[in-house]
């Protein structure tokens, strides 16, 4: 089993994936790339959310030609997403793009295979492989007769070997399916026999809510056996949604240094702040930190007081005040309707202090 550290570690951009590096959260554009207005105001908020790498498609030369402008005013690399058509690679590579989405069984003749090979080599661009599970070559469809793990597994050692054959070892791999026991399936045996990083996602996964729990589950059973190297959340949805899933599904598992953690309670009958209102307020305004604090919003004296010890600052409330709580010491009561701004208050003074170290 080839967990995430023992991946090879590929270069895309100034990130690195795979290998012992800190799994990388990525996001797809909904803008038509040739919009570069569009895009470049889409990217921007997607970083601001956390995004570490995104992905356009480049369905036609004018998005190809975008790619040039685009890179200009965005901090984080650009991934071109293309489909048989060498040309648009050949373009999107030559306009500045930092990794390439292609699969090479795909292309066609193989002169047009090596063409898009030896100019990735020219600039260290990596490819990955996006296997589909709903569009799988004919001859695995016919050997298998319908989508399968293995059939998935195949799919992505046919075009790994199209690559190795070139020489061409910066590969990452995906082997996407909307179906989740199969996509942990295709994924577990891939890590296997595949030596290189895997891209996590469970494809066309739904809406906010629904495609939540179901890229929650597939992504995070494979995060729990210690496997993939960087993540897409796939909404229905802005993907400024995406980012945040994905950071949550990350803070889960440990596996993000640069983001806040909310623990707030359920609450019960024996609540007597507004809490829901109170710990919403919270989430957003942490959900930009790129700090790793640990902030607690709990109902009332039971629980309140003890997971706001364990927290670098927490609110307990009682009634119509809260109890404020700074790396497990009480530091002083607080009316309710100043609870949001105090605990603003002590979480600015936290990242600051974090940010001068
Ligand atoms: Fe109920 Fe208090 Fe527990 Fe919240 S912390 S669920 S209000 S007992």
């Amino acid at each position: 089993m080839f967990l995430r550290e023992n991946t090879r570690p590929v270069k895309v951009g100034d990130l690195t994936i795979g290998g012992s590096n800190e799994v990388l959260i990525q996001s797809m554009c909904t803008t038509k790339t040739a919009d570069v207005e569009a895009t470049v105001a889409e990217i921007l908020r997607l970083e601001e959310a956390g995004c570490q790498l995104v992905r356009v498609t480049v369905n036609n030369e004018e998005a190809a030609e975008a790619i040039k402008e685009i890179k200009k005013r965005i901090h984080i690399p650009l991934v071109a997403d293309i489909h048989f058509n060498h040309k648009l690679a050949l373009l999107a590579i030559e306009n500045g793009i930092d990794k390439v989405r292609i699969n090479p069984g795909n292309i066609g003749r193989r002169d047009k295979v090596e063409a898009v090979v030896r100019a990735c080599k020219e600039k260290n661009i990596p490819i990955r492989i996006g296997v589909n599970a709903g569009s799988l070559e004919n001859h695995l469809l016919e050997k298998y007769g319908y989508p399968t793990p293995e059939a998935m597994v195949e799919s992505a050692l046919f075009h790994i070997g199209i690559l190795e054959e070139l020489d061409f070892h910066d590969i990452i791999v995906s082997l996407k399916a909307s179906d989740v026991p199969m996509a942990i399936e295709a994924y577990s045996q891939a890590a296997k026999v595949i030596p290189y990083p895997l891209h996590l996602g469970i494809t066309e996964a739904g809406t906010l809510n629904a495609g939540t729990i179901k890229s929650s589950a597939g992504i995070g059973a494979l995060l729990a056996l210690g496997i993939g190297s960087t993540v897409r959340i796939s909404l229905s949805a802005d993907p400024v949604e995406e980012v945040k899933v994905a950071r949550e599904l990350l803070k889960t598992f440990g596996l993000i240094t640069n983001a806040a953690t909310l623990v707030s309670c359920p609450t019960c009958g024996r609540l007597d702040i507004d809490l829901f209102s109170i710990a919403n307020e919270v989430e957003e305004y942490i959900s930009k930190l790129k700090v790793p604090i640990k902030v607690s919003v709990l109902g009332c004296a039971v629980n309140g007081p003890g997971e706001a010890k364990e927290a670098d600052i927490g609110i307990a409330g009682a009634r119509g005040e809260g109890l404020l709580f700074r790396y497990g010491k009480m530091i002083r009561k607080v009316p309710e309707a100043d609870m949001v701004v105090e605990l603003k208050k002590e979480i600015d003074a936290i990242v600051v202090a974090f940010e001068a170290t």
